[in-house]
């Protein structure tokens, strides 16, 4: 069997909804519905989903192309593939032990929990204001 030939670069389409054929090489954004999709750069053709968000992946386009972060791994694929797509250019990286994928997992998880904790931290300030500012007015 041939090795399937490794992407070294990524074009951006954006698209409302996700085309049911995705294309090789191209990074699909749709950013209604907060989400993106590409074949796995490796070439074995499984359909790669990331949602967008800030819990999620970030998304960005530049003139040279998009860039998706944090890095993608396909530890659920036969190819383990682990790339980042930087400014159009995907920047290949090792694969990941089963020790390096769990603490990577840990890693989102905190990293998750640190978002919404300042998230509700923002919102308890908020909240504080605005009884302080009720009783300044007299509401
Ligand atoms: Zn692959």
């Amino acid at each position: 069997m041939l090795a399937p030939m490794k992407l070294s670069s990524i074009q951006l389409r954006r698209v409302e909804t996700m085309p049911k054929q995705l294309e090789p090489g191209i990074l699909y954004v749709s950013e209604e519905f907060e989400t993106a999709a590409h074949l796995c750069a490796c070439g074995c053709g499984s359909k790669i989903r990331t949602p967008l968000g800030p819990t999620e992946w970030s998304f960005h386009d530049s003139s040279k192309g998009p860039s998706l972060w944090p890095s993608v791994g396909n530890w659920q694929q036969a190819c383990q593939s682990h790339y980042v797509i930087k400014d159009g250019t995907i920047i290949w990286h090792d694969k990941w032990t089963p020790a390096q994928i769990a603490a990577g997992r840990r890693r989102e998880e905190i990293s998750r929990a640190a978002y919404y904790e300042a998230m509700y931290a923002k919102q308890g300030w908020l909240f504080r204001f605005w009884k302080w500012l009720r009783k300044q007015l007299h509401l």
